[in-house]
Parts: C-alpha cells; structure tokens; sequence
C-alpha cells in the first residue's frame, strides 16, 4: 500500500503516525531535526517537550485536560503510554521525565513495522505524487514551509507571541498598600466582588514608573522573530507605554471602579490589578503585564510598584513566537486545508495550544487519514467529548477577542469547559439536598464529564 506522509515529529506528528500504522497503513515521518534545528527543542527524539515536564491535570472527572488524557488512553495513545512509563510524581498532575518519555515515543515509532523515519527539512510544500499527507510542524514551523503554506492558501497563516505576564507569591505583596477589590466591586462567575489585589499609584509613582518601564533593557528578537507582527489583543506592556505614557493608565493600569481601601479619600492616579492565579490562593498574577523586559529588569521595574517592593516571582514574564493557521476559516471539520485536500493539519499550528491538546489533533487527524486510505468512514468524535470540542474549536471556529471594529480573530486555545455544549448545573444532589456556589459548577463538570465518556465511548466503538 503506498504510505502517508506525516511532516513533524513533534507531539502531534508521532501521535498521528502512530495511529496511521495501528490501522493497518504504512507511514513516513519526516522530521527536520537534527538535520536542521529549530530555536527552542534541543534534542533529536521525536515528541521533545520544548518546556514544562508537565501535561497537566490528570484528573478525568473534573477537569478537561485530565479528560483528554482519558481519552488519549482510551484510543492507544502513543503519547499517553509514554507519559504513564515515565511519570515522575507531581500531585494530582501528570508530569514525566522529559528524556525517558521522548526516548519511549522514538522507539516505539522506530520498532513498529509499518513506521519509516526520515530525517530532513521539507522545505516547501509536499510534491502532489505523495498524495494524503499531515502537516504537523507546530509552533515553529520551519520559514521556507510555512511561506508553502501561505502561498497556498492566499491568507496568511498567522503568527503572533504568546505574551506571558509575572506571577508573584502571595505572601510577599505588602497588604498595608495593595487591597482586595474587584473593579465595581463585581463579583463575576464563582467570584466574591474582591477577587483581586490592588497596588495604587500616585502621578508621580506613576511618572516614575513609566521612566524605569521606558529605559528597561528589553529581550533582544531573534532573526527568526523579527517580522511576526504583535498580537494586538496582548501587547507587552512597554510596548503600550511606548505608545503614549498614558496608555497604560488607560489599559491594564486604569484607576476606574477602585476605592484605596487604605485610604478611601485619595483616588489612586493608577492601579496595577493582581488576580488569583492558582486555587490556593498562594500565587497572584500581574494582570495585563505580558513584558519582554529582561528578567533582571523585571524584578527591578515592577518593585517599584507600591505593595511589591518586596515581590518575589515565581515566573517572570515572557514572550514566544507561535504560528498556526486560521483554521475555521481554511479546514473543513476533519482537518483538511479546503484549498488542497490532500493536505491536512495537526498540533499546535492548527490553533490548539499545548502538549495534551496537539497529540489529541494529531490522534485525529492519523485516525482521519488512516480511514481515507482504507476507504472507510470516520466520523468526527461528539462535541460533548473533549476531543470533539476542542476539534470544534478549531474547525468550527468560535470567536474570541473580538474588539469592535477589530477584525475577527482564531486564538489558539488550551482545552478547557467553555467549549463543550452547556449542561444545567444541578440544583439538588443525589439525597436531595440543595446544592450552592461552587460545589454547583463542580457537580456541572462532573455531568459533563461523565456525559462526555459515555458519548466517547460510544464513538471509540463505531470506530
Ligand atoms: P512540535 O512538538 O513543536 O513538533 C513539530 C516538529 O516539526 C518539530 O519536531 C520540528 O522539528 C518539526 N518541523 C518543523 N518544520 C519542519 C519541516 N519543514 N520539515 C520537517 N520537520 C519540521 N506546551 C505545553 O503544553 N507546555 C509548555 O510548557 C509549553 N511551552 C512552550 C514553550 C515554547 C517556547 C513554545 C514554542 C511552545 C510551548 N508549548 C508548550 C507549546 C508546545 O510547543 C506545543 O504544545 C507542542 O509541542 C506542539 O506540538 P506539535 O506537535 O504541534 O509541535
């Protein structure tokens, strides 16, 4: 039979391989390193983790990334197995030995029969003799492809940074200047009206501030960075205060819907809002703060906040570049380009984001293309299972950050509730007894998770 072409052995790529060949259908992987490197995976092993160890949650019942690894595992994920034989313990989440789990992956694509690795760059689009291939080239996918890609399908497949703002430890926010408030005092979905820590500024503070944000060193772009136009929804900060040394007190810095609780009669000329960032309570983010200062220069600039002069970090903020297409708009619902068929994505360059979510679009995407060689039908999976929504996500393109007049724009997504179809929550519980606040929204995910494994189930076996 001839073979599949799956381009990028990353996350994505070496699921959908995997999948390919369990069907029954021979598969080449090409994959660029080390032939050639990107600038951030370090190693030659397929599936490297470029960052973070960890894929999260691994809790099926009440979270949705904790579903997709169930989900993964159900369906002879490659990537799963790797991850249970090399789990190191990290709580409730599922963290791995980055090497040990990279090493696994390559072997088992090296030892099955129907699997041929090719190390090298394709550095155009795929000629059209190789019939059906998947394109999984992730975030950094490499120039001469991706000017491919966009030659082919007349719109440009967009790439932004990822803006990544400082997350502080709680216990060292001086609370004799910062107070809990939310703006109006609102209380938001789950929240009590002072869901976040506030640090108030005076013109001067301000003015000083604005100085030091100014003259701060900034992390130099490399060559390969340079023409990738900012995302607009998530300017760095310094960027906005470039602009104009009021757009900050106009943006994430506004004093509006504020009352100092410390001292009520003196209206701050500026406000840095901090919101919780983990379920402890332990960790606050800096809300707006997405930076590409220096690290060193981080930690200098932002303790000249009031209330933060001690802060420590426990991530400073940061910046990376990530390409991926406008899917809704050039996929059909199982992932091919509608301007070529032939050709199909998966991973991250579709417009899903992280580890767990680019395996499971590239599980998908195997199972699609296995089935098209073998002239069978796959359906997509329900958009009530974890990897239904995400891939509606993707496909079927729901609209986020759309700024009036703006135009429309794909965010690449993490998996998460909001996408699948709504569930009431329940009002009583099993004895009958009223259910209130958050155990509500916690019994909801339940349902939807349990909703959720029998519908996949269901899927798996018309597979
Ligand atoms: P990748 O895993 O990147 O695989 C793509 C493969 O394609 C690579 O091996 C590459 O060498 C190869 N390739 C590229 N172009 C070509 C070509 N022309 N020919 C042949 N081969 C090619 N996600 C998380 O969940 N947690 C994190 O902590 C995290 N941190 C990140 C940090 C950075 C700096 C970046 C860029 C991303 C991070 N991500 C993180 C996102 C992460 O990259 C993706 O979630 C995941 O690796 C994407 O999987 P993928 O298979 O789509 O791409």
């Amino acid at each position: 039979m001839k073979p599949l072409h799956v381009i990028g052995g990353g996350l994505a790529g070496s699921e959908a391989a995997w999948q390919i060949a369990q069907a029954g259908v021979p598969v080449i992987v090409h994959e660029m390193r080390p032939v050639r490197e990107t600038p951030v995976h370090k190693t030659d092993g397929l599936a490297e983790l470029v960052c973070s160890n960890s894929f999260r949650s691994d809790d099926a019942e009440n979270n949705a990334v904790g579903l997709l690894h169930a989900e993964l595992r159900d369906a002879d994920s490659v990537i799963m197995a790797a991850a249970d034989r090399h789990q190191v313990p990290a709580g409730g989440a599922l963290a791995v030995d980055r090497d040990g789990f990279s090493a696994a992956v390559t072997e088992a694509l090296a030892a099955h029969p129907l699997v041929t690795v090719q190390r090298g760059e394709i550095d155009g689009l795929p000629p059209e003799d190789w019939g059906d291939t998947i394109i999984a080239t992730g975030p950094l996918t490499s120039p001469a492809l991706a000017d491919g890609i966009r030659s082919l399908t007349g719109e440009d497949a967009l790439a932004f940074f990822d803006a990544i703002a400082p997350i502080i430890h709680f216990d060292s926010i001086d609370l004799d200047k910062a107070w809990f408030q939310s703006r109006y005092d609102k209380p938001g979905p789950g929240g009590t009206g002072k869901d976040y820590l506030n640090c108030p500024m005076s013109k001067e503070e301000y003015e000083t501030f604005i100085d030091a944000l100014l003259a701060a060193e900034k992390t130099v772009f490399r060559e390969w960075e340079l023409d990738t136009p900012y995302f607009d929804g998530c300017l760095p900060i310094e960027v906005m205060a470039e602009r104009g040394r009021e757009t900050l007190r106009h943006g994430p810095m506004k004093p509006v819907g504020l009352t100092n609780a410390h001292k009520p009669t003196e209206k701050p000329y500026a406000v840095v809002q901090l919101r919780r960032d983990n379920a402890l309570g332990t960790l606050y983010n800096m809300v707006g703060f997405q930076t590409k200062l220096v690290y060193g220069e981080q930690a200098r600039v932002f303790r000249l906040i009031p209330g933060l002069e001690d802060a420590r970090f426990a991530r400073l903020g940061g910046l990376h570049r990530n390409t991926y297409l406008n899917s809704p708009t050039l996929l059909d619902p199982v992932l091919r380009l509608k301007a070529r068929p032939q050709l199909r994505f998966a991973g991250q360059i579709t417009g899903c984001e992280g580890y767990v979510e680019s395996a499971s679009i590239g599980l998908l995407a195997g199972r699609f293309a296995a089935a098209d060689r073998l002239g069978r039908t796959q359906p997509a999976p329900p958009p009530t299972t974890a990897m239904g929504a995400l891939l509606g996500h993707i496909t079927g393109g729901h609209v986020v950050g759309h700024d009036e007049g703006a135009p429309r724009s794909f965010q690449p997504m993490n998996v998460n509730f909001g996408l699948f179809p709504p569930m009431e929550a329940p009002k009583v519980d099993g004895e009958g007894k009223r259910i209130t606040g958050s155990a509500r929204g916690a019994a909801k995910k339940r349902l939807m998770t349990a909703r959720a494994r029998a519908d996949y189930a269901r899927w798996l076996q018309g597979a």
